[in-house]
Formats: structure tokens, sequence, C-alpha cells
């Protein structure tokens, strides 16, 4: 399996916000694409202290607070913001300019057990919540549709991602040739040990791409296995970017559920179409 090209994402401090964008000339011009760390924010203890998700424990005015920032760095208002009640499912809601809000300030309002959200509106800035797990970010080339999946071990063997293109091909008539796909900061191979009932599952369906043996563990790289789905269900290999970062890795940049155990925060991916 093929391993990460160069990294596709650059560091940026907007407004005391630290975030990760995709290089210049990555995305159409229309759209908008982000992914949060943990510097920046308000909260404290083990969600120091940009923690963007309401779901953790973290007191829900400082998460506010932080989202407020984040969508201030990179140009958006959370009155826009659209999250779902992540289960760890394949479940894709399609959204549009009505959901404007839902799940931005309370999780009770968020759209019930999706992992993934599509639209072809603009100013609706779909959001998905990681510590670990793979965010996915999708956009047709000519920037008309956006999409957004959290894929941990179980989404990403739901193919959550194909859902995701389905749902664009079949709502918005966009071609799987012309769908790009950013696989962001998650935990690497480096280190996602995973127990052997769990790297055979893998095994199944890719064999031993995703998988390497050291030091007497089994590591699963779930960025690979989520791309090489993509590249069976019709992706160009060379649409789908993959990012290098490893959450796991940078403490100081990224929460991590593996890592820090719970509690800890989340960051946010975000996407959009710009209002003109
Ligand atoms: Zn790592």
């Amino acid at each position: 399996m093929e391993s990460c090209r160069e990294e596709v994402l650059q560091w940026r401090v907007s407004k005391n916000v630290g975030l990760c964008e995709p290089n210049n000339g990555v995305l159409p011009k229309s759209v908008v694409c982000a992914f949060s760390s943990r510097q920046g924010g308000v909260s404290t203890g083990a969600y120091t202290s940009l923690n963007l998700g309401l779901h953790v424990g973290d007191r829900p005015d400082n998460v506010v607070a932080n989202r407020r920032r984040f969508a201030s760095a990179i140009g958006i208002d959370l009155e826009g913001w659209v999250a779902g009640n992540q289960v760890h499912g394949k479940d894709v809601a399609v959204v549009g300019r009505k959901d404007r809000g839902r799940g931005a300030f309370s999780q009770d309002t968020s759209l019930a057990a999706v992992d993934a959200l599509v639209t072809n509106e603009a100013g609706v800035w779909l959001t998905c919540y990681c510590a670990d797990c793979v965010p996915l970010i999708f956009w047709d080339a000519q920037g008309t549709a956006v999409g957004v999946a959290h894929a941990g071990w179980r989404g990403t063997l739901a193919k959550v991602g194909l859902e995701v293109v389905a749902k664009m091909v079949g709502n918005f008539g966009c071609a799987p040739e012309r769908i790009h796909v950013l696989i962001g900061p998650a935990v690497g191979s480096c280190c996602y040990s995973v127990s052997e009932e769990l790297a055979r599952l893998f095994e199944r369906e890719f064999g031993s791409g995703p998988l390497t043996n050291r030091e007497g563990q089994t590591f699963l790289d779930l960025k690979a296995a989520n791309r090489e789905y993509l590249v069976r269900g019709g992706i160009p290999p060379d649409q789908i970017y993959v990012s290098g970062l490893c959450t796991s890795c940078l403490p100081g940049i990224f929460f991590s559920h593996r890592r820090d155990k719970s509690p800890t925060g989340r960051m946010a991916a975000v996407i959009g179409l710009r209002e003109r």
C-alpha cells in the first residue's frame, strides 16, 4: 500500500489559534477547509486549550468560546456550523442552509446518529470531531459540493467514506472521478497498536497492506485503509491527499484519545462552500 505523499497540510496561527489548512492550490477557490489544533482556546485541564467537542465533559461555555475563536480564525460564522452526533456508523446526512447552527451551540441540536455530512449549499460549515479517529474531507473539482466524515476503525470498515461519495453522486450529480478527498490528521501506524482480533478484521479486507508488526505488536494504518476503500470506489489515487500528521505523536498540537485517555478534547475538521 502506498505511503503518505509530501505533507498536504500547512500550519498557520490566525488570531492566536493554531490550525492546519490544505496547501495553496489543493482546494477550489470556493471551498473553505481547516483542521483545528489544541492551541489557542480557553479550556483548562485535560481540555487545554482549544477543545471543540461538546460531548466530552468540558464546560459548554468554554467549548462554544473555543468554536467562536476557531471559526473567526478561518473566516466563517459559528451560526452556520452543522454537526452530527457521532456514533461510529456510516450514515450520511444531506444538509443545507435550513440546518445552519445544528450542533453548533448544543449537542442536543446536532443531527442524530450521523458520522458524515454533505452539502451543495454555501455558508453551511460541515464539521466532524476527532481525537485520533480519521477525518475525511470531500469536494468536487468544480467546488460546488463538499462532504465530511468521521472514521474510526468501525466507520472505516463500514466504508463511511464511500457512503459520502455515493451521496455526492446521487444527490448532487458528482462523478467519482471528479471527487477529491483529504485524509486529515489522525493516529498513525507509528502509534496505533491493535488487538489481533481487530488486525484480522482488516487483514480480511486488505491483506497485510495496512498492518505492520514490530516488537511483538500489530500496528494499523487507518488512513491507508480509508484510502484503499476510496480507490476501490473509483476515486482517482492522485486525488486522495493523505496527511502524514499523527495526533498521538504531537502532544503539543493535537488531542489524542489513545495517548491521553479519557477525558480529553476534540479537534474539528471543517469544510464548506464560501458565500459569494
Ligand atoms: Zn504516531
